[in-house]
């Protein structure tokens, strides 16, 4: 079988199965060999390695991956895909095909069964529309992974990867970054796809902290303290976490926390560090 990453083989097969593109799934296919490897190699794959790879469409990287890692694990939503990932991905004896929703699949126990429960890598040129759920539902589910490397919208990589006081701060940095270090390691334009997106993207690499940082005394309310924080991103912290009635705490309390803590009752969420967020959730905790 002829290697795909390129326009010409692309679409011959796309014909030869008359496979129609489903916007629904988010399918834009890799059509540009360089961004293929440079996927491999920011991803660091290695012969030991276990790659889950989310979404692999007709099996373009899914070739590139298999030619690195030990095993590659592919999950495919789309049934029509099924049959063309047959053929392309036949000549490689370490890929098993999943033919199933990613959000459903129970990774845990296919990283146990497959790699004896060591940590694996994920790799991806993610559905866009379910980019979000997707990368939280792997951090938070503290599945072993050593690395999540996958292209997403380049609006949405700055966003995990933004600092405080930056227009990109907020809930998505936070919660990425308590659980991983991120790095955006390529920008890709639209060209290098197929059908072309109509936004720039880019590579990004979360490396998995081995425990999640800053530590706190209850993970869920800090998110929850967060959320309420970005929900009202113009406001003030006393505004806007006193603004979320399942909450329950007042401006006042909100206040005096701050002040606790050295800052201004007038400060924002986006001013605030994670290691401040963790802070600030501990002392508001009742
Ligand atoms: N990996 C291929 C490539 O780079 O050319 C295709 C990437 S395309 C952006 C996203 C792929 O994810 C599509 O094949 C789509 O059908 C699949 N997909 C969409 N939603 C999915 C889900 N919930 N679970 C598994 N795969 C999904």
């Amino acid at each position: 079988m002829a290697k795909l990453g390129n326009m010409k083989n692309t679409a011959e097969i796309l014909k030869k199965y008359d496979f129609h593109f489903r916007k629904k799934y988010g399918q834009n296919f890799l059509v540009d060999e360089s961004v293929l490897e440079r996927i491999v190699k920011e991803a660091e794959i290695g012969p030991e390695d276990l790659v889950l790879e989310i979404g692999p469409g007709i099996g373009t990287m899914t070739q590139y991956l298999a030619e690195s890692a030990g095993q590659v694990a592919a999950v495919e939503i789309d049934d029509e895909l099924i049959p063309i990932l047959a053929e392309t991905l036949g000549d490689y004896d370490n890929v098993r095909v999943i033919h199933g929703d990613i959000l459903k699949v129970d990774v845990g126990a296919l990283v146990q069964e497959m790699n004896g429960g060591r940590p694996a890598k994920v790799v991806a040129n993610l559905p866009y529309y379910i980019t979000t759920p997707i990368i939280m539902q792997l951090l938070e589910s503290r599945l072993p992974l050593k690395s999540i490397t996958v292209m997403v919208q380049r609006e949405v990589a700055d966003r995990m990867q933004a600092g405080p006081g930056t227009k990109d701060y907020g809930a998505l940095s936070l919660a990425v970054q308590y659980y991983s270090n991120p790095q955006i390691v390529a920008n890709v334009p639209p060209n290098c796809f197929v059908p072309r997106p109509n936004v720039g993207s880019a590579v990004i690499r979360l490396t998995l902290k081995e425990e999640p940082d800053p530590k706190v005394r209850d993970e869920a309310f800090l998110f929850r303290i967060i959320r309420a924080a970005f929900n009202q991103r113009r406001k003030t912290l006393p505004n806007s976490i006193s603004h979320d009635p399942s909450l329950g705490i007042s401006r006042e309390r909100v206040a005096e926390v701050l002040e606790q803590m050295g800052l201004p009752a007038t400060i924002r969420g986006e001013a605030l560090t994670p290691e401040q967020f963790a802070q600030l959730s501990d002392l508001l905790m009742p």
